[in-house]
């Protein structure tokens, strides 16, 4: 390997969490990074509109790539969000069983939590599953306190900065932004969420297709200021994962998400019907929720992959892009383990890549008003 740092920087497309994830990955195993991001701001699409939740893996596949990423994050995530001062509830998640299906479910969970080496306990009363790992943390606060730490490390980010054109160039690339910007790099990594098929057909790669599928939330203040001190999940059915509900770092709870398959990559409204699907269901997990309005609503659209999930590795088209795609559900939690992931892949396109060093603290900027409301406002979608 050479000792010289390469001439070019390491481009990532997309300041979701994925993006700053690699962004800070990179600066801090020394590699010189710069991130394009198309918003004026980081983190409005997916990774600004979620449910916040940091999984354990407790209910993954074992051995998907997905579950091997969820796992890695696991093991270097909480110095990082500790030595940021990101702000985490460490709540810990149960799922209480109604049925006798649901029992069943709950004992294989707790097998498939083994498999993963995620600690759980089934309480004896009424044989709920807890999972005493599952924190919920404000996904905004995360990437921006990465992406400040990878700034402070060394590396750049360029907003407003929608990606147009890649070409290849002699041992790198060339991307365009829409505003004429243009710059040469050693590799690209495209983690462009919702438009990361759009970004690899740029090049030629049509591999794969994301879809949006979209998850609307309704948030609710209890009453006499009480705020919920765990996460509730729903027992899974073999149709859907359910609605959950959680507390957020600001004291109010939080129910949902709904999972409708969508085309339109900029619908980002909260469908009239959403109510009723949701707080129905919420009211069965938490009963003090019944009868109250909800403050707000906001709708999310997860990056899904058609037919592929973790779509991670060098395209098809060209070595220096690598695509980070198609990271529907889980991408706040497993960020750091794709980024880890990806980083190891740079070495094979003679981009040195050190050992991940302890993280530089930076003040990060704030973001005005609840992070669950930042997306919808943006959007101008009535919340
Ligand atoms: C309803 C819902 C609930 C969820 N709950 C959880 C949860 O509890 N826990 C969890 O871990 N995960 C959860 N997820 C999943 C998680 O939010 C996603 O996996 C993650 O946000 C994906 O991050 P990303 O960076 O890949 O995509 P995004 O956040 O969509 O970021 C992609 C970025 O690329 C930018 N971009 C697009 N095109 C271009 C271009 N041409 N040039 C430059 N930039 C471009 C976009 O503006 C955007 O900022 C949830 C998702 C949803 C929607």
């Amino acid at each position: 390997m050479s000792s010289h740092p390469p001439s070019r920087p390491v481009a990532v497309i997309g300041g979701g969490i994925v993006g700053s994830a690699l962004l800070y990955t990179l600066a801090h195993r020394g590699v010189d990074a710069v991130l394009l991001e198309s918003e004026p701001a980081l983190a409005l699409g997916a990774s600004g509109t979620n449910s916040g939740i940091l999984h354990t893996g407790f209910d993954s596949t074992a051995g998907e790539l997905e579950t091997e990423l969820i796992l890695r994050a696991a093991e270097i995530r909480p110095a990082i969000l500790d030595a940021l001062g990101v702000p985490v509830i460490s709540a810990g998640a149960e799922l209480v069983p109604h049925t006798p299906e649901d029992h069943e479910t709950v004992r294989a969970l707790a097998a498939n939590a083994a498999a993963n080496g995620v600690p759980v306990e089934v309480r004896e009363s009424d044989g709920a599953l807890l999972v005493p790992g599952e924190s919920v943390s404000d996904p905004v606060a995360f990437a921006f306190a990465l992406a400040a730490s990878a700034v402070a490390a060394g590396a750049r980010i360029e907003l407003d900065a929608r990606v147009t054109a890649i070409s290849a160039i002699d041992d790198g690339l060339l991307l365009e932004t829409a505003d004429g910007r243009r710059f040469e790099v050693a590799a690209a990594l495209n983690a462009a969420g919702l438009y990361a098929d759009d970004i690899a057909r740029l090049m030629g790669d049509d591999s794969f297709e994301i879809y949006p599928r979209k998850g609307e939330f309704f948030v609710f203040e209890l009453p006499d200021g009480q705020t919920l001190d765990r996460i509730i999940l729903p027992v899974p059915t073999k149709r859907t994962k359910g609605v959950l509900v959680f507390p957020t770092l600001d004291g109010k709870v939080i129910a949902g998400p709904t999972a409708v398959d969508l085309d339109d990559k900029e619908d980002w409204s909260v469908r009239p019907e959403a109510r009723d699907e949701i707080l129905a269901k919420a009211v069965q997990q938490l009963p003090a929720l019944d009868g109250l309005e909800p403050v707000a609503s906001y709708a999310g659209l997860r990056p899904a992959g058609r037919g592929s999930n973790y779509v991670i590795g060098r395209s098809v088209e060209n070595d220096r892009l690598i695509n980070v795609a198609a990271i529907r559900s889980t991408g706040l939690t497993a960020s750091l383990g794709i980024a880890d992931h990806v980083a190891d892949l740079l070495p094979e396109l003679g981009i040195d890549v050190g050992e991940l060093r302890p993280p530089t603290v930076a003040a990060p900027s704030a973001s005005a008003g609840p992070w669950w409301l930042r997306t919808a406002h943006h959007r101008r979608t009535p919340a």
